[in-house]
Formats: C-alpha cells, structure tokens, sequence
C-alpha cells in the first residue's frame, strides 16, 4: 500500500490547505515539462486525488485504498455490474479486510492455517443504492473465482481412474531429508513434494484441472441482503470462496456492504434527512405541499405558519429499517427559505408594498 502522505511530505492530520500547498510545490518540481521525474509526478497527482477529496480520503484513512472508480490505486479486481444510473454492484478484492473481520469476529474467526486444501476466502465490496435497504433483497452476483472441475467433481483424478498412494513418500505425506554438515548428518522431516503432504497422488491427474481439482472461472452467487443494512457491515456467505484443493472444503465469501449516498437523502444511522426549498410566501403564510420519500412516495407535509428556513419537521417511522426488524428511523425535513433571484416587475411592485408595510 503506498503512503499518500509520504508522499506529498505531509502529516496524516494535515489540513486540506496544506496538502494543496505540498501538492503545488511538489507538482512544480517534478512536472515533466521541466524536466522532472515522470513516475514521480503520476505518484504525487494520484496522491492529490485523494487526499484532496473529502471522501476520498475518508475511505483512504480508514480501509487503505479508495472504492469509488474502478481504477483507484491498490485495486486487484474490479467487478462492476448493474444498469447504468442504478447504481451497479461494485466487487473488488479488499487484500486487508481479512484483519477487519477478524476484529468484527474477534479471536472466534477460525485459523485454518494447517488447512491446505481448503479455498481461499473471498472478500468482496457490494456497492448497493440507499434506496434498496428499505427491504430485505436478494442479489445475484458473478463471481470470478476457483471452482470444482467439473470433469472430476473436484477430486483431480481422471474419470475412470484411481486415486493411489504416493509413490515417494508411501503414503506419509512426510519424506526425509539428510543435511550432512561438518558435525555430521542431521535427518529432518519435511511436506513431500510429490504429494504436497497429501500421502496421495491421482493415478491419472484430471485432463482440464491438471489435477488440482479446481479451475478458473465464474458462479453464481445469491446474496441476502437485509433491510436497514448499513456500509461496513459484512454478510457471510459460507461456502462460496475459492473451491478448495483436490475436494478440500471451499473458502467464506465476505461480502462487505457500501451504501452509495444518495443524492438528496442523508442518512444519519437509520434516520434520514431531507432538504426541501420553500417560499417566502409558503414560510410567511404556511402551506400544505407534497414530497417524496425515499420510496418514492408522495407524501403531504404541512407547513406551519410562520416558519423560520431551517426549521426541521419530523417525520416518524418514514426512516431506514432497523436492522434488527423491529421499527423503522425516522425522516426529518429541512425546510430552507429560498429568496428568488430573479423578480417580475410586478413581484417587484408587490414586494415593495410589503416593504412600505414593513414586511
Ligand atoms: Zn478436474
Ligand atoms: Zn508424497
């Protein structure tokens, strides 16, 4: 992982004015164009991008790498699927998340170093719309993975023929080794090469596997994804990692969710918030007007009269589920005073004979 800040020379609390003053000086001094260091230059500009978006720099600072855009810096694989304007489902290999779920799952997270055969886990991030965890939802995703051979059913052995014992080690999975050294010969155990420990070596390895029992390629996977989940919380889907070696058990698929943001909704927790644009006259004089819910209802919403901008009306229960089932947040509307920009000559007349009211 590179280090953003090593790289502009700054502080991990630096301001956003002092990254952009590193930035400028920086850019100044290996800019191609003068003669500087290309690679240099390219290293200082993705830094830049980064730490000079808010956003960015969040996600930077708390997951080492950055989600949005598929050609971030540090990505291994990048998935993206859905309709445009949906939002899309973004997938992508997430090297230390590993860490992250071993302090959600604390020290229960089973080590399965001693393991060999078994798959590889699979972390992944599920980029999904604000909108869709208002209901429980079942995503089908493709993923590009290790899975079974099909032509042996993921035992590596040739259709028709026998797994046997290994021929170098007799079946031990362990050979001998003798180190002869100036104090005289040392005999140690080590994981037969042949077998890799495994005591067995198909009689015929499998023709499309080569005898691993596993291949590249895609499955399909459906994932729960409940109501009133939030970003940073990771979906366990036992099973669907990586096929493992010769019938070894298969690998976890960690899905960890995104919640893109919304362009109009802000959640809060489970509470949302809304701006919404009044009149003067609307304020002045309260009025009845209609908005929309997440959902995409139309619901009314009273106005008082005399409403300052900026008065909050709640909105019970029109909120995110909560993720245990039981209720829902709530939605609360920001009512913001607009003044117009742009008057009529007879706006204008009856303004001024406010004014002269003292309005
Ligand atoms: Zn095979
Ligand atoms: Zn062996």
């Amino acid at each position: 992982m590179k280090d953003y800040y090593q790289i502009l020379g700054v502080s991990h609390n630096a301001s956003s004015e002092e990254i952009k003053k590193a930035y400028y000086k920086l850019a100044h001094k290996y800019h191609p164009d003068k003669g500087g260091d290309g690679k240099k230059f390219k290293e200082i500009n993705e830094a830049y991008q980064v730490l000079s978006d808010k956003e960015k720099r969040t996600q930077y600072d708390r997951f080492g790498r950055v989600f949005e855009g598929g050609t971030g810096p540090g990505f291994d694989f990048t998935w993206t699927w859905g309709k445009p304007g949906f939002g899309g489902f973004d997938f992508r290999d997430l090297g230390d998340l590993s860490e992250m779920i071993e302090e959600i799952f604390g020290s229960g997270f089973p080590k399965r170093k001693k393991d060999l055969k078994r798959g590889r886990d699979v972390k992944i991030i599920l980029e999904i719309p604000l909108e869709t965890t208002l209901k429980n939802q079942e995503k089908e995703i493709t993923l590009s993975k290790m899975i079974t051979c099909s032509r042996c059913q993921g035992s590596g052995t040739e259709p028709g023929t026998k797994i046997k014992e290994c021929f170098s080690c007799r079946g031990t999975g362990q050979v001998q080794q003798i180190k002869r050294t100036f104090f005289g010969s040392f005999t140690r155990f080590a994981i037969c090469p042949e077998c890799r420990g495994e005591g067995q070596r198909p009689e015929k390895p499998c023709n499309v596997c080569k005898g691993e029992g596993r291949i590249k390629g895609e499955e399909k996977i459906k994932i729960f994804i409940p109501a009133g989940v939030d970003t940073n919380q990771i979906i366990k889907v036992e099973g669907k990692g990586e096929a493992g070696k010769r019938g070894g058990r298969p690998g976890g698929l960690y899905v960890q969710i995104f919640v893109k943001p919304h362009p109009t909704f802000k959640r809060k927790g489970d509470d949302l918030y809304l701006q919404v644009p009044i009149s003067f006259s609307q304020a002045a004089l309260g009025d009845k007007i209609e908005i929309s819910t997440l959902e995409g209802k139309e619901i009314s919403l009273k106005i008082p009269q005399g409403t300052e901008s900026g008065k909050i009306l709640r909105i019970s229960g029109k909120g995110i589920p909560h993720f245990s089932g039981l209720g829902k947040g709530n939605l609360y509307v920001e009512l913001i005073l607009k003044t117009p920009k742009k008057l009529t000559k007879k706006q204008k007349e009856l303004l001024e004979r406010l004014r002269k009211e003292g309005i």
